[in-house]
């Protein structure tokens, strides 16, 4: 037995790794916390700096070295986001729509249920409206839709026809150039959120989009990384991502607000969700390629 400090723990500590001369172990602990130490100095460097630049592309300051920078510095465009019920634009969405709205771009919501699966439905479509408020986007470019086959339910697969002709027919009244929803995952595997991806692929699939429509999906992350890696996630984002939105320190204030006036679904694990959620940082898009044709193969 080594030296004894009192506590169990860093008794069995020492006896394992002090006693045993395992050196190297705490080498290992030193180097690790180092390491942890420099990542919490980019991370806030990078939130507090990079965070703060003009950002004039599509997507952010990152679309300033992108292949989007040529088309859309200038152009300001005109982007829906498809959503499954309310609170999905502020939990998943919210530095996406602050950045894109800063940057002078129209940003258009389309929310399939009124997320009544308790029957709360009235009182989740008027949170909707207030946290849209908060957001920046305005009244009348938000649109909540409720349809006998559209039920709001982890366990529900909504169909895709009538999904995807809400969203093309979207598309084409509003000039929409820019498409934004969830990925295949579903961000948290709900079955609506990934209904709403499909029906956004299917429209891809079938060439039925207008012919300046593009169409990017939420990048899912795992549990991990969404949680107990956020310290890494702005850095490995940018370094690994080609299209990023990034939240500014002031940004995250708004969305805390606006996920706040989601009230009646602040419960114990919301509070947990601002604290350490990714998607309140940082959104990872990737994009959804429409099919090459033959026709357009050959020009
Ligand atoms: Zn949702």
């Amino acid at each position: 037995m080594g030296q004894q400090w009192g506590w169990p723990l860093v008794d069995v500590f020492f006896d394992k790794h002090i006693s045993g001369g395992g050196v190297a172990q705490i080498c290992g602990l030193i180097l690790v916390t180092l390491l942890i130490l420099i990542y919490s100095i980019i991370y806030t460097v990078t939130f507090l700096t990079w965070g703060k630049r003009s950002s004039p592309g599509l997507w952010g300051w990152k679309g300033v070295c992108s292949k989007r920078r040529v088309t859309t510095t200038t152009k300001k465009c005109r982007v829906l986001l498809a959503i499954a019920h309310p609170d999905d634009e502020v939990m998943f969405f919210g530095p996406t729509i602050l950045n894109l709205l800063r940057d002078g771009h129209s940003v258009y919501i389309l929310c399939f249920s009124y997320g009544d699966s308790e029957g709360q439905g009235l009182t989740r479509k008027s949170e909707l409206w207030k946290s849209c408020r908060v957001l920046g986007v305005p009244d009348e470019n938000v649109t909540i839709i409720k349809h006998d086959h559209l039920k709001d339910g982890m366990t529900n697969r909504w169909p895709i026809l009538p999904l995807s002709a809400h969203i093309r027919s979207f598309l084409n009244s509003y000039g929409i150039d820019t498409l934004i929803t969830f990925d295949r995952s579903g961000v948290s595997g709900h079955l609506n959120h990934i209904s709403v991806h499909n029906a956004a692929q299917d429209l891809v699939e079938r060439n039925l989009l207008p012919n300046d429509c593009e169409v990017y999906s939420l990048k899912s992350v795992g549990f991990f990384r969404q949680y107990a890696l956020n310290l890494f996630n702005i850095p490995l984002s940018y370094f690994f991502n080609q299209f990023v939105h990034v939240a500014r320190g002031s940004d995250y204030k708004t969305i805390v607000k606006a996920m706040k006036s989601h009230s009646s679904q602040m419960l114990w694990y919301r509070h947990l969700h601002i604290l350490f959620s990714m998607y309140l940082v940082v959104n990872i898009f990737q994009k959804i390629s429409r099919p090459i044709t033959l026709a357009s193969h050959s020009k």
